[in-house]
C-alpha cells in the first residue's frame, strides 16, 4: 500500500490487486497526521528568476546556454539575444513583474525553437509529423496523439540539449508505436542512434585498444615457434592498438569525463577487453620474449600495471573511483584545472610509455634484434617530443615555444640516432 501527495494537492492511494477498499481507507486514516503535514507544506517551486540567477541554463539553437538577465528594456519592449555563443541574454522591462516576463519570453522562445527542432529530428529519424504544439503541461514533457500531433512542454527549454532531443525522439517513436512496448523501445533506440553497449567515455574506447592489444601480443608469443609468420602478424596487430592506447592515455587528464547512470551494457565491452588482456598475459607469461628471462619478467609486470591503469580509467569514468580534488595550473589566457585522479593516470601512462620503450631497446640489444632496438629508440624519441608539446599545451602557437619545440624535436632525433648507432656498434662487438 502506498500513499503519496502530488504537487497539485492531489492524494494518490495505491492498493495491492486483491485488497479491500475499506483497508485502504483505514490506511489513509492511520496516516492522517502525515497527510495533514504534507498538505500544509508550502509549495516549493523555485521561480525562473531564482533559477536563472543561480546559473540555470536554457537549451536553444543547438546549444545549452547560460541565461543573463538585465532590466534595461523600455516599457513593454522586452527582448532576447542568442548572438553570443553559449549565452542567452534577456532584456526585461524593470517596471513589469519579472517572473511573468520570463515565463512569456521562454514560452515564445520554446514556440520558436522546438517545432523546427522536431522537424529536423523527424527527418533524421525518417518520420513525418502532422502538427506540433508547445504548451504549459503540468506533469508531462511531451505527448503524441493518435492523429500524429506532437505536444511538447515549453519547459523542455530548461533541459540539457541531449535530454531535450531524447524527449522529442521519444514522442517521434510514438508515431510508429502508440505504446511503450519492447518494439517501441527498440525503435526509439534505433532512431536515437544510441545502443546499450555504447562506450560513453574516452576510457571505454581506450580499454578497447589496450585490452585486445595485450591479448594479441600474448597469443602471438604462444605460436611464434610453430607459426612464426602468423605470430608476427598478430604481434603487429597487437602492438599498433596497444601503442596508440598508451599514447592517448598520456592525455587522459583532458578527457576524463565521469558519467553517472551508465547503462549496464556499457560495462560489457571494457570488461570483456580487460578479461581478454588477462588471458593474453596468462598465455604470454612463459613465451613472451623468452630469450631474456629477466627482461621477460619485467615486460610482464609492465603489462600487468598497464592493465591496472586502463581498468582504473574505466572505474574513474564510471564513477567507481573518486576523482579527488581539482588542481589548478598556470596557463596563458586563464588557468586550467585537472582532477588528481586524472593527473595520476596521465603521469602513470607517461612513465609506462618510457618504460616499455626502454624495454624494447634493451631487449633488442640483448637478443640481437635490430628491429626492437629501432622501435625502442624511436618510441623514446616520440615520447620526449610529444610529452614536451603536451606539457606546453596551448602555448604551441607562440613563436618562442615554436622554436623551442623545434629544437627539442631535432635534438631528440639526433640523440636517439646517436644512441641507436652506439648500441648497434656495441652489439656488433659482442
Ligand atoms: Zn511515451
Amino acid at each position: 500500500m502506498n500513499l503519496r501527495v502530488k504537487n497539485v494537492g492531489e492524494i494518490v492511494l495505491t492498493l495491492p490487486l486483491r485488497s479491500k477498499e475499506s483497508e485502504g481507507i483505514d490506511f489513509v486514516r492511520a496516516n492522517s497526521k502525515w497527510l495533514e503535514r504534507k498538505l500544509s507544506e508550502p509549495r516549493t517551486n523555485p521561480s525562473l528568476e531564482q533559477y536563472f540567477s543561480k546559473g540555470g541554463k536554457v537549451s536553444l539553437d543547438n546549444e545549452t546556454r547560460t541565461v543573463f538577465m538585465s532590466l534595461n528594456a523600455r516599457p513593454r519592449r522586452r527582448s532576447w539575444s542568442t548572438k553570443t555563443e553559449g549565452e542567452l541574454h534577456l532584456s526585461l522591462d524593470p517596471l513589469a513583474p519579472i517572473e511573468n516576463q520570463l515565463l512569456s519570453l521562454l514560452r515564445s522562445l520554446a514556440k520558436d525553437w522546438l517545432p523546427p527542432r522536431v522537424h529536423d529530428l523527424a527527418e533524421f529519424a525518417g518520420e513525418e509529423v502532422q502538427k506540433i504544439r508547445v504548451g504549459d503541461q503540468k506533469s508531462r514533457w511531451g505527448s503524441c496523439s493518435s492523429k500524429g500531433t506532437i505536444s511538447l512542454n515549453w519547459r523542455l527549454l530548461l533541459l540539457r540539449i541531449d535530454l531535450q532531443d531524447y524527449v522529442i525522439f521519444h514522442e517521434l517513436a510514438h508515431l510508429r508505436h502508440m505504446n511503450h512496448s519492447p518494439a517501441f523501445w527498440a525503435h526509439l533506440e534505433g532512431s536515437f542512434g544510441r545502443s546499450a553497449v555504447e562506450m560513453p567515455t574516452f576510457a571505454g574506447h581506450l580499454v578497447l585498444e589496450v585490452g585486445p592489444g595485450i591479448a594479441l601480443l600474448g597469443t602471438s608469443s604462444a605460436m611464434r615457434d610453430r607459426e612464426p609468420d602468423i605470430a608476427r602478424v598478430l604481434q603487429a596487430f597487437g602492438i599498433a592498438p596497444l601503442g596508440y592506447g598508451i599514447y592517448t592515455l598520456g592525455f587522459y587528464r583532458y578527457f576524463s569525463e565521469p558519467v553517472s547512470g551508465v547503462a549496464l551494457g556499457a560495462w560489457a565491452l571494457p570488461v570483456v577487453a580487460l578479461m581478454l588482456a588477462c588471458f593474453g598475459l596468462w598465455v604470454a607469461r612463459e613465451n613472451l620474449a623468452n630469450e631474456a628471462p629477466w627482461l621477460r619478467d619485467r615486460l610482464n609486470s609492465f603489462l600487468v600495471i598497464l592493465l591496472l591503469i586502463a581498468a582504473t580509467t574505466v572505474a574513474i569514468d564510471f564513477g567507481v573511483v573518486p576523482l579527488g580534488p581539482d588542481l589548478s595550473f598556470f596557463s596563458f589566457g586563464g588557468g586550467v584545472t585537472f582532477s588528481l585522479a586524472s593527473l595520476l593516470v596521465t603521469f602513470a601512462a607517461w612513465v609506462m610509455w618510457f618504460l616499455l620503450a626502454f624495454w624494447c631497446a634493451a631487449f633488442g640489444t640483448r637478443s640481437g634484434r635490430k628491429r626492437y632496438l629501432d622501435v625502442g629508440v624511436t618510441a623514446v624519441g616520440v615520447g620526449v617530443v610529444t610529452r614536451f608539446f603536451d606539457l606546453i599545451g596551448g602555448q604551441t602557437g607562440t613563436g618562442v615555444l615554436f622554436v623551442a619545440g623545434g629544437s627539442v624535436l631535432v635534438g631528440t632525433a639526433w640523440a636517439m640516432e646517436k644512441w641507436r648507432r652506439q648500441t648497434l656498434a656495441r652489439m656488433g662487438e659482442t
